[in-house]
């Protein structure tokens, strides 16, 4: 939807420099160029700073216009550094690998860099290990065909 806002406004103003003010998350991080790809990965520890900042802030705005007639709303715990990941853009030209970017990088990772492309400067972490359910799948035998 953001593509295409951004698209349309492409259109009508066609600056680059305008371009990227309209939607600076979706642009490739080396080029500006519009984004094609994302991948994931973690915050530093000055933008997951950040990002707790801003939920302590929602959570006070939160306390703040609660009707004080009514119980306090409860809040689950504040974001982890282990389960925060922020999002990186490419364009086609400065995309990683299909199989890095199917991966969450480290917080470090400097891709796109030109130096590095099509990989990238970490060792990005670990795929999930499959759930064992999900391929323990018996098809019916009129289902494989062949032989
Ligand atoms: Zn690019
Ligand atoms: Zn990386």
């Amino acid at each position: 939807m953001e593509l295409n806002a951004m698209e349309a406004s492409a259109m009508a103003v066609p600056a680059p420099e305008q371009i990227s003010l309209v939607s600076a998350g979706l642009v490739c991080g080396l080029c500006g160029v519009r984004a094609v790809v994302h991948w994931q990965r973690r915050l530093t520890s000055a933008e997951f700073a950040a990002h707790l900042a801003l939920e302590e802030q929602r959570r006070d705005e939160r306390l703040r216009l609660a009707d004080p007639e009514q119980p306090v709303p409860g809040f689950g715990p504040l974001p982890r550094t282990a389960e925060c990941t922020t999002p990186v853009y490419a364009c086609a030209v400065h995309a990683i690998g299909l199989d890095a970017a199917a991966l969450i990088h480290q917080s470090t990772c400097t891709a796109p860099n030109p130096v590095h492309l099509p990989g990238c400067d970490c060792t990005p972490e670990p795929a999930p290990p499959v759930d064992p359910e999900s391929t323990r799948v018996v098809l019916p035998d009129h289902w494989t065909g062949g032989s």
